[in-house]
C-alpha cells in the first residue's frame, strides 16, 4: 500500500485531497504554481450542499459555512424583467449551498491544511513527471524535483499533470464566454440580503447576489465567438470592462447596468475566459491520476467543479484506503465518479448554450423556461446532483466487486 502522495495544485481539489489522505493516513505534501495564496483568483462561485457535504466528511466545512451567502435557489429573469422561475440549488434535508468569494475558499482550505501540518509549497509550478515504476517523480520550473509513492493532479482546467498521464489527452475546449464580475456596496437593489438573481440579457448573462451586509456580488458571462489569445482578456483593464459591459446590458430590464456603473474599479476582478473539459478518456496511468477541474471541467452553469473537485478528493482518499493496490484504487475511483460528472458536465452545457442565445433562444427561454423550471424545481436530479451523500466510514469494493460503496 502507498502512503506518499506530491499533490499538483493548491487550489481547491489540492488542499482538500490533502486533507482527505491525510485522514486516510497517508501522508501528502501539496505543490502550488502561484508565489503566494490564490487571493484575487476569480470572484465567487456557489459550493453546492453535496460539495460542503462531502467536506464535513473531512471535518473541513465550518471555516466555509461561516463565510459567504447561503444560497438555497436563484431566481431567474429575462431581458424584459419576466420572471422566469426559480431555480432550487440545494439539496432538500442538507445544508444549503453557499455562495463564497473564491479566494476565501482557497485560503480557508490552504489555512485547515496548515494548520493539520499538510505542507504546502509556493511558487512550485510543476513541469513533467516521470513514474519510475517504484515511484513517481515531479520536476518543477525552479528546477528542483520530489518523489513519492503517487503524484494526484489537481491542477486546474489547464493541467500539466493530464499531459503527463495521456500525452494525447484532449485539451479544454473554449466555452464562447468570456467571465468576469466584481463587488460593489454603492448601488441599492431592490432585492433581499441573501437573494441570488440572474438574468438571461439580450447581449449577455448576469448574475447578482446580495450579502447579509448588503454587499452586491455579481458576474457576468459576455459570449464572444473566437477564443481569445492566452493572457488577451487578462490585460484589458477594469474601465475598458466597466465600459463593455455597461453597454451590453444597457437594454436590458434589471439592475445589471446600474450594479457595474457603481462598481469601482479596484473591485472588478480580472476577466477570464471560460473552458470547458467534457470527456477524459484516461484520468489515470501507473503512479499517477487527475482529479477535479484536471479530470472534468464542467461550465460554470453547473454550479459544481468545486464541489465535484471535494468530491473526487474524498472518494479518492477512501479508493486507495480499503483497496490493496493503487491500481485498484484508481480504477475504482474512475468507476465511482465518471458517470456523475459527466452527467452534470452534459446538463450544464445545455444552460451554457442558452446564456448565449439569440433572439430565438431568447423566445424559448421566455415562454418555455418557467416550465422547466417549474419541473426541475422538483426534480429527482435536483436531488442527485445537490444531495449525494458520501458515507466516510463505509468500504469502498474495488471496482467490479459487489458491494456497499
Ligand atoms: C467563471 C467561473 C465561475 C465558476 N463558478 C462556479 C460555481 O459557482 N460553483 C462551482 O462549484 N464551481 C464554479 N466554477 C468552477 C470551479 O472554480 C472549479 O471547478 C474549481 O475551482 C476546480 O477546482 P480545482 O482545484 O480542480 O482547480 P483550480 O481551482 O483551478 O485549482 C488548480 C490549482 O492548480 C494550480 N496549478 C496549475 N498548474 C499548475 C502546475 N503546473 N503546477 C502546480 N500548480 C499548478 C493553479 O495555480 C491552481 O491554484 C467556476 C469556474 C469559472 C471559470
Amino acid at each position: 500500500m502507498s502512503r506518499t502522495a506530491l499533490v499538483i495544485g493548491g487550489g481547491i481539489a489540492g488542499p482538500a485531497t490533502a486533507l482527505a489522505l491525510q485522514k486516510a493516513g497517508i501522508d501528502a505534501v501539496v505543490y502550488e504554481a502561484h508565489a503566494e495564496g490564490a487571493d484575487g483568483a476569480g470572484v465567487f462561485l456557489t459550493l453546492g450542499s453535496n460539495g460542503i457535504d462531502a467536506l464535513k466528511t473531512i471535518g473541513a466545512d465550518q471555516q466555509i459555512t461561516r463565510t459567504g451567502i447561503a444560497t438555497p435557489q436563484i431566481t431567474l429573469h429575462s431581458s424584459k424583467g419576466k420572471r422566469l422561475g426559480v431555480s432550487r440549488i440545494s439539496s432538500a434535508a442538507g445544508t444549503p449551498s453557499r455562495t463564497i468569494r473564491r479566494a476565501g475558499l482557497y485560503r480557508a482550505l490552504y489555512q485547515e491544511a496548515v494548520r493539520r501540518d499538510i505542507t504546502v509549497h509556493h511558487g512550485k509550478c510543476l513541469v513533467s513527471a516521470e513514474d519510475t515504476e517504484e515511484a513517481v517523480r515531479a520536476t518543477f520550473a525552479d528546477g528542483t524535483t520530489a518523489t513519492a509513492d503517487l503524484l494526484i493532479g489537481c491542477d486546474g482546467v489547464h493541467s500539466a499533470v493530464r499531459k503527463a498521464v495521456d500525452p494525447e489527452a484532449p485539451a479544454p475546449s473554449y466555452a464562447g464566454l468570456i467571465s468576469l464580475g466584481g463587488y460593489t456596496r454603492d448601488v441599492t437593489v431592490d432585492a433581499e440580503p441573501g437573494s441570488y438573481t440572474m438574468i438571461f440579457g439580450r447581449r449577455a448573462f448576469f448574475g447578482y447576489a446580495v450579502a447579509a451586509d448588503g454587499e452586491v456580488w455579481w458576474f457576468a458571462n459576455l459570449p464572444r465567438a473566437d477564443e481569445p489569445a492566452r493572457g488577451e482578456v487578462e490585460r484589458i483593464g477594469s474601465d475598458e470592462w466597466r465600459r463593455t459591459l455597461v453597454e451590453a446590458f444597457a437594454d436590458d430590464a434589471g439592475p445589471a447596468a446600474r450594479i457595474i456603473e457603481a462598481t469601482s474599479s479596484d473591485n472588478i476582478m480580472t476577466a477570464s475566459p471560460v473552458h470547458l473539459l467534457r470527456r477524459l478518456p484516461a484520468w489515470h496511468r501507473g503512479r499517477m491520476i487527475v482529479l477535479g477541474d484536471a479530470a472534468h471541467a464542467p461550465s460554470p452553469s453547473s454550479g459544481q467543479g468545486a464541489s465535484l473537485a471535494v468530491e473526487d478528493a474524498v472518494t479518492l482518499a477512501r479508493c486507495l484506503r480499503d483497496t490493496p493496490s493503487h491500481a485498484e484504487a484508481f480504477t475504482t475511483f474512475v468507476d465511482l465518479r465518471r458517470r456523475r460528472v459527466e452527467k452534470i458536465i452534459k446538463q450544464a452545457a445545455r444552460i451554457n448554450n442558452s446564456k448565449a442565445a439569440g433572439p430565438l433562444g431568447r423566445l424559448f427561454l421566455d415562454n418555455v423556461m418557467p416550465f422547466i423550471l417549474k419541473a426541475a424545481a422538483s426534480s429527482r436530479y435536483t436531488e442527485e446532483v445537490f444531495g449525494h451523500h458520501l458515507d466516510w466510514d463505509a468500504v469502498v469494493w474495488p471496482a467490479g466487486v459487489d458491494g456497499d460503496s
